[in-house]
């Protein structure tokens, strides 16, 4: 862990730290914050390209800012902490995976997908998830923390240097984005930002298991990323089967928030389902989801299950897979079967924190 944050760690403490990390502050917040200085607004502007676009790893790097004004930035225990890379895994697809340290020693993984001129990050909001998917590795760790701001933006800033420019996030690696709602649309704003690294809104996209009033924030936001939405079942039986949450929250509630969510933004929705053998993957299956999906506009994932050490479900058939997308797709719903990436890694969807399990 670099001096300057460990020094900090130190004297502030970990939530104090969370707050005292420039990089977790938006343009807005940087605009708050010098104006309590006494700088002018133009002093914002240095702080965040410096942090965000050029990777500023102390606040003295920020040089056209005045000596007084970073040294009382520095008194006052503001800091520009980073995460640490800690391993780095190559598939021969062109996946990477990147496991990083957060500064209480924390672990998290980032996922690189290569397609063409799509340079993709699947970044992790939480360490380990509240949500308890039955067939998702971060699923079973146990819960640690949220992730901040800073600790969301700087996997895309850790990726960049050796992966090129990502222009492309999805927040699907580990933790449930809206569970950690605050810091993901700090994060999002951050990324966003002109004077940042400028990621185009509609190349940012959230993925939830479906928490309705967090869904309904959402349509409410400033800024507008894409959402897909993790359904995996057509029916509550189904979902609670493989889902905790499936017990929490209704499929009735998850597409009425959906529902007020486009009637509010008109975006179209990304609906994710993980193919399960004999769980989730029949033909009456795919005709009930047809039904359910009816009043959104919305195009469909279709994921084959990624298996981890003590998974007790297996893949769907690709037979199956394909027969069920022929439903969806003769029912007007656009419908992908993805891809396997990054299995050998243990960097494929629902595998990130797979190799810990194993260390418990
Ligand atoms: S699938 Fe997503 S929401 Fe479910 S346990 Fe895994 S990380 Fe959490």
């Amino acid at each position: 862990m670099p001096t300057i944050q460990l020094q900090a760690l130190r004297r502030y403490g970990y939530y104090a730290l969370m707050d005292k990390n420039l990089k977790s502050k938006t343009y807005t917040d940087l605009l708050e914050l010098v104006a309590a200085y006494e700088q002018k607004p133009f002093a914002a502007q240095y702080l965040f390209s410096f942090i965000q676009q050029k990777n500023a790893g102390h606040i003295n790097d920020i040089t056209p800012l005045s000596k007084t004004f970073r040294q009382q930035l520095i008194d006052d225990g503001f800091v520009i902490a980073s995460m640490e890379l800690l391993e780095k895994h190559d598939d021969t697809d062109g996946t990477v995976k990147f496991v990083l340290g957060l500064c209480n020693g924390t672990r998290i993984e980032s996922v690189r997908l290569k397609d063409d001129d799509r340079n993709t990050l699947c970044i992790s909001t939480q360490a380990g998830c509240r949500m308890g998917c039955k067939f998702c590795a971060t699923g079973q760790l146990q819960f640690e923390r949220n992730l901040t701001a800073a600790e969301i933006v700087d996997q895309v800033y850790m990726a960049e240097q050796s992966c090129g420019k990502i222009n492309n996030v999805v927040y699907m690696g580990m933790g449930e984005p809206l569970d950690n709602f605050d810091a993901v649309m700090r994060s999002v704003k951050i990324l966003n930002h002109e004077h940042g690294r400028n990621i185009g809104i509609r190349h940012i996209t959230i993925s939830t298991c479906g928490l309705p009033e967090e869904i309904k924030k959402l349509a409410l936001s400033t800024v507008q990323p894409r959402l897909a939405v993790s359904l995996h079942a057509p029916d509550d039986t189904i979902r609670a089967k493989i889902m905790r949450i499936g017990s929490k929250y209704l499929l009735s509630e998850i597409m009425a928030s959906l529902k007020i969510y486009q009637n509010t933004t008109g975006k179209r929705i990304t609906i994710e389902y993980c193919m399960i053998d004999s769980i989730n993957d029949k033909i009456e299956h795919a005709k009930a989801l047809v039904k359910l999906l009816r009043p959104l506009k919305v195009n469909v994932n279709l994921i084959e299950l990624n298996s981890f050490p003590g998974c007790r479900f297996e893949p769907a058939d690709s037979r199956q897979i394909q027969a069920f997308a022929n439903v969806l797709s003769d029912a007007g719903i656009e419908t992908v079967i993805r891809f396997k990436r990054g299995r050998s890694i243990k960097a494929a969807c629902g595998q990130l924190g797979a190799t810990w399990l194993t260390q418990k």
